[in-house]
C-alpha cells in the first residue's frame, strides 16, 4: 500500500513551545504542575508525567511551580495560584494569547461576546473568562441555541476557539448576523493558521488517495475537526498510535493518506508510516 503524508505533520509551534518550556523547567526543578492536561495527546503526557510533570484539577493541589498551558487558564483561576504565591509559568500559546486580547477588547468596548466552539473546551471556557464570564457561546455546528442571544443587541463581537472548521464558522457567522442584526458586527479571523493549513491539505490529498489516517489525541479538539472533514471525504480512521490501527481497514485500498493533529510527536507519524507501508 502507498503511503502519502500530508505537507504539514507534528507539533505546531504553539505545543512545541509548551513542552520546550516545561522540559527545560522539569530539568530545573524536577517537578512542575499543570491544572488540567498540559496538551491533548496522552503519549507525550505520560512521556512528561514521568520526568516530572504533574497535572491536577485544582490550584490547592498545587505544591511548586504551575506552567499555563497552551490553551490557557481562566483569570480566575490566574488570581488564586497568584494568592497562593506559587510561582507561574506562562506557555500559553501566542495565537490563543492574542484571541483572549481580542476579546477584553471586545468587552471593555461594550460588546456582546460571542464566541464560536465547544462550550467544554478549557480553550473556550478560558476566553470565557476574559470576557468576565458574560460571553455567550455558540457551538459550530449550526444547532446552537440562540434563544440567548439578544435581537436588536447594538454592538456584537465574535471569535472562535482556535481550532475549529473554519468554513462552519463563516457559516455560523453569517447566520448570527442574520439572526441578530446588531449594528455594529465586529467578526475576528481567530482560527489558527495552522490548524486551518492542515484542513485546507484534506482536499489536496483527496485527490490522491483512497483513505485517510488521522494521528492525534481523541480529546485533542483540532485532530477531531481533521477526522471529521476527512470523514467526508471517503473513509477515515483515528488513532492516537500506529499499534492502534487496524490491517482490515484498508483492505482493497491502494493510497491511504497520513494526517495529524497539532500535537502528535513526528515519531508516532513514522511509525505510522513503516506500520501502513508493511500492509499489502
Ligand atoms: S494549534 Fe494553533 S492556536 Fe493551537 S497551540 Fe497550535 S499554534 Fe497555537
Amino acid at each position: 500500500m502507498k503511503v502519502v503524508v500530508a505537507e504539514d505533520t507534528g507539533f505546531c509551534y504553539g505545543v512545541k513551545r509548551a513542552i520546550d518550556i516545561v522540559t527545560e523547567r522539569l530539568k530545573e526543578k524536577g517537578k512542575v504542575y499543570s491544572l488540567g492536561p498540559l496538551i491533548h495527546n496522552q503519549i507525550v503526557i505520560r512521556k512528561l508525567e514521568k520526568e516530572g510533570l504533574r497535572i491536577v484539577d485544582n490550584p490547592s493541589q498545587i505544591r511548586g511551580d504551575l506552567i499555563i498551558r497552551s490553551h490557557g487558564l481562566h483569570p480566575v483561576l490566574i488570581e488564586e495560584v497568584k494568592k497562593r504565591n506559587l510561582r507561574i509559568i506562562d506557555a500559553t500559546c501566542p495565537f490563543v494569547k492574542m484571541v483572549q486580547r481580542r476579546v477584553k477588547y471586545l468587552i471593555t468596548n461594550g460588546y456582546e461576546v460571542i464566541i464560536v466552539g465547544d462550550p467544554n473546551h478549557p480553550e473556550v471556557r478560558t476566553l470565557a473568562g476574559f470576557a468576565r464570564d458574560e460571553a455567550i457561546i455558540v457551538n459550530n455546528s449550526l444547532k446552537f441555541k440562540v434563544q440567548s442571544l439578544k435581537l436588536g443587541t447594538k454592538k456584537v463581537g465574535v471569535v472562535s476557539q482556535t481550532t475549529i472548521n473554519k468554513k462552519d464558522y463563516q457559516k455560523t457567522v453569517a447566520q448570527l448576523y442574520k439572526k441578530i442584526e446588531p449594528e455594529e458586527f465586529l467578526i475576528f479571523d481567530t482560527v489558527c493558521q495552522i490548524t486551518e493549513k492542515r484542513q485546507k491539505e484534506v482536499s489536496i490529498l483527496s485527490r490522491k488517495v483512497d483513505a485517510f489516517l488521522v494521528l492525534g489525541g481523541k480529546e485533542s479538539s483540532n485532530t477531531r475537526t481533521l477526522y471529521e472533514i476527512c470523514r467526508k471525504r471517503g473513509p477515515a480512521f483515528l488513532v492516537e498510535a500506529s499499534s492502534q490501527v487496524k490491517k482490515e481497514w484498508f483492505i482493497g485500498v491502494k493510497t491511504v493518506g497520513i494526517l495529524s493533529g497539532t500535537s502528535t510527536p513526528d515519531w508516532v507519524i513514522k511509525e505510522a508510516i513503516d506500520t501502513l507501508g508493511k500492509m499489502k
